[in-house]
């Protein structure tokens, strides 16, 4: 665990939280380097052996610090838009053990893509494969596709973040993908090199997500026999964590069952995960402005933190100073005027005005959902590597919230 108190203070690995908040303010995001290099090396692991790619969801966290120090352990990406494969190769990633997914690709982004050396176009209807055949076309190139393939399997998880039943906007009807598989082997610009899907986020258990993979084999045999043949499978991404009391199954679970299915067939195996990467690799440090009867109304909003708001997610929330009594039940609310603005609620805590809180398992979907709402200048980002606390991202000023406005005369 990353982080543990040491003389009644909450520390990132060996950094003190009060001092990281001294140095670089409040709110702001703590992140520990050690902790996502050992979730990545759960999944390299469970993987040795076997023809397989790591390509973390850049979505989840895509601080260039973050995306670099993955590149460096060998990751490849999983993008969702031109601008963050901008960031991958900005931080030093390889487009070629890069997959661009997403249902709305623009005519821009896969330009861009197929020109920077995409590894992998995941498809996902029939319409953006016309569109991505003639982009090379027009480039003179073929294009490396896949098929994101619905395989319409529930995956117990919030609505929301549920993708793999029939009636999501995500993917290719399982129905369908043999017909749309054929139509691109025939297409002069297209190298169709495997195939994918990605059945919703925050899964505590792996059973939906073998059976997913199952599904997809069965897809994968038949194309084998009509002479169609994948040279990789894409399981995706959505392996949960634990924010509250929940008991997920670790990666080396998942992994394993897919491995299982994959038997002896020859296909690189890919995983796509995100949040099982960073999410409890991070913190989203906070000060109490003000104690009101049954509030304490802190410095983070949701417009750094939408989660509670947005899925009623339950984060947990630590005091950076230690305390063995508590001072109250209280509800944690930021500054933002929406009635919304929430990070938590009822949790017995010790706090005065002024002392630093700690809202816990902010690595993934925190900062990369953050907004500018009510001219809040976007927090901090700093990784802790090394016994060091780094800068990675300074916070915002007020003036460069306004700065692309202009008043006309
Ligand atoms: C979002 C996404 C992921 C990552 O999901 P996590 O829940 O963060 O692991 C993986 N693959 C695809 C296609 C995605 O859209």
């Amino acid at each position: 665990m990353p982080f543990n108190y040491r003389h009644s203070v909450l520390c990132a690995d060996e950094v003190a939280l009060d001092e990281i908040a001294e140095r670089f303010g409040t709110p702001c995001f703590v992140y520990s380097a050690a902790s996502i290099a050992a979730s990545y090396a759960e999944f390299e692991d469970a993987l040795k052996g076997r023809a397989a790619r790591i390509c973390y969801s850049v979505k989840a966290n895509s601080n260039l610090a973050v995306l670099a120090l993955l590149a460096k352990l060998g990751a490849g990406f999983d993008i969702v838009s031109g601008g963050e494969l901008a960031r991958v190769l900005a931080a030093g990633g390889d487009a070629r053990s890069t997959l661009f997914s997403g249902v709305g690709k623009s005519e821009a982004e896969i330009f861009f893509a197929l020109k920077k050396g995409i590894g992998c176009i995941n498809i996902e209807s029939e319409a953006e494969l016309d569109r991505v055949q003639a982009v090379a076309a027009s480039l003179r190139l073929r294009a490396p596709v896949a098929l994101r393939v619905n395989p319409d399997i529930d995956a117990n998880t919030h609505p929301y973040i549920s993708t793999g039943l029939r009636h999501t906007k995500f993917g290719v009807p399982h129905a369908e993908a043999e017909g749309l598989y054929r139509k691109a082997a025939d297409m002069p610009n297209i190298d169709v090199v495997g195939i994918g899907c990605h059945i919703g986020s925050l899964l505590l258990e792996a059973a939906p997500f073998i059976a997913a993979t199952e599904r997809l084999l069965l897809l994968v045999d038949r194309l084998d026999s009509a002479g169609i043949r994948l040279r990789h499978v894409d399981v995706g991404g959505g392996i949960g964590i634990r924010y509250k009391d929940e008991s997920p199954q670790p990666p080396e679970a998942f992994v394993r069952g897919v491995l299982a299915a994959l038997g002896r067939r020859p296909h690189t195996v890919i995983f796509d995960p995100g949040r099982s990467i960073v999410g409890n690799a991070g913190l989203l440090l906070t000060r109490v402005e003000y104690l009101k009867p049954g509030f304490l109304v802190v410095d983070a909003g949701m417009n750094d933190l939408i989660r509670p708001a947005l899925y009623g997610a339950w984060h947990e929330v630590q005091a950076v100073r230690e305390s063995a009594s508590t001072t109250g039940v209280y509800d944690i609310v930021g500054p933002v005027c929406e009635s919304a603005d929430f990070l938590a609620k009822g949790r017995p805590l010790a706090a005065r005005a002024g002392d630093l809180l700690a809202v816990m398992s902010c690595g993934a979907y925190a900062m990369a959902m953050s907004s500018n709402y009510n001219t809040r200048p976007r927090a901090p980002e700093v990784l802790v590597r090394d016994g060091h606390a780094l800068l990675v991202r300074r916070r915002e000023s007020v003036e460069e919230l306004f700065a692309l406005e202009r008043r006309p005369d």
